[in-house]
């Protein structure tokens, strides 16, 4: 099969590879997509080395297909039976360290991940080990892999928002309109947030158009005001920072309102410190927390929710690859020329790349 794995930090190579053993207790998946983002270029370019395995096919994101099942599984009760469409959560937990006892499995102390500690989607098959049957998750029904594949950064945005008080009326600023911050766009949309946005000025349009009412491009002091004018001088009831950048952390708390949350959702560089006025968390009775990737019930919601249509992320697909593209498919999302780019190992090749 073809794969695409990490030779040594700073290297992907493509090859052609025997198809992954078939345990007694595995499945084997084919890949239907894979859709790349910002943790997968840093894995490529050598950034990230933690928990990366030497040699790891990459690829987190992943919408699947179950083909084969192990001889000691019941297909249909230990898993779902050949020809379902699943998505794969990557977050393989230990199931009984303190984190995971105490409903925190997506921070579980043993983590290991598809597509960074064990072979990921960018390959036409997946094998999906005895300890991680869990994470393949059936369709509601069928749908479009590259919207399917969208279940996990989704997943991740769910952990967060289900936690925060986000309700009809609601005033949510989102910090940041990468595809994260459009998914928490959209996310509070649903929910019938009153919904700002603040980002790039190109990626305005597409928080308009996953949900966002409001947006602006403004920064420091200037976004402090614009949001006291959005919401008659009162502040946001949530705000969301979905770019992992120390400095809007004090931006954020001066943005909330009384009584207001500041979700940390973004991961921020290592070392990276930031400074808030306790006062301000003092006298506006803020409350500051945190999220860090998802349990398989979050992951499960996130597939229920967009293969039963109840949320629509279709805006957020503009670029498709095949796997022998996967080169061009990660300068994709390294040039930030589009939002999510998939990549898909059955499409054939587009006349243009090589
Ligand atoms: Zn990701
Ligand atoms: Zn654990």
């Amino acid at each position: 099969m073809l794969a695409a794995s990490l030779a040594s930090p700073g290297t992907l190579t493509l090859d052609r590879r025997p198809l992954p053993a078939l345990g007694p207790r595995d499945a084997l998946l084919t890949v239907e997509a894979t859709t790349l983002c910002g943790t997968d270029l840093r894995i490529v370019t050598g950034q990230k080395t933690k928990g990366v395995t030497p040699g790891v096919i990459l690829g987190h994101e992943i919408a699947a297909r179950v083909w084969r099942v192990g001889s000691a599984l019941t297909p249909g009760v230990d898993v779902p039976a050949p020809g379902t469409q699943v998505g794969l959560a990557p977050e393989i937990a230990c199931g009984h360290c303190e984190p995971c006892t105490a409903g925190r499995s997506n921070v579980c102390a043993s983590m290991a991940l598809f597509g960074t500690g064990v072979d990921g989607g960018l390959a036409e098959v997946i094998r999906v080990p005895a300890r991680a049957l869990a994470c393949i998750t059936p369709t509601a029904r069928e749908i479009a892999p590259p919207l399917l594949a969208l279940a996990e950064p989704l997943s991740c945005c769910l952990r967060a928002t289900t936690r925060l008080p986000i309700t009809e009326g609601t005033r949510v600023l989102v910090l940041g309109t990468g595809p994260i911050g459009l998914i928490h766009c959209a996310l509070a949309a649903s929910a019938h947030a009153s919904v700002m946005a603040c980002g790039r000025p190109n990626r305005l349009s597409p928080a308009l158009a996953l949900g966002a009412q409001v947006t602006t491009a403004s920064q420091g002091d200037d976004l402090v005001a614009e949001v006291r004018d959005w919401t008659g001088g009162a502040g946001a009831d949530v705000v969301i920072i979905a770019v992992g950048d120390p400095g809007l952390v004090p931006v954020a708390a001066q943005c909330a309102a009384i009584g207001g949350s500041v979700s940390c959702f973004a991961g921020f560089p290592a070392g990276a410190l930031a400074q808030i006025d306790p006062n301000l968390v003092h006298y506006r009775e803020l409350t500051v927390s945190g999220s860090a990737n998802a349990t398989l019930a979050d992951y499960a919601a996130a597939v229920t929710a967009l293969s039963t249509g109840a949320l629509d992320l279709s805006a957020l697909i503009t670029h498709e690859f095949a796997l022998t593209e996967v080169d061009a498919a990660l300068d994709a999302v390294r040039s930030r020329v589009g939002l999510k780019v998939a990549v898909l190992p059955e499409r054939t090749p587009s006349p243009g790349h090589h």
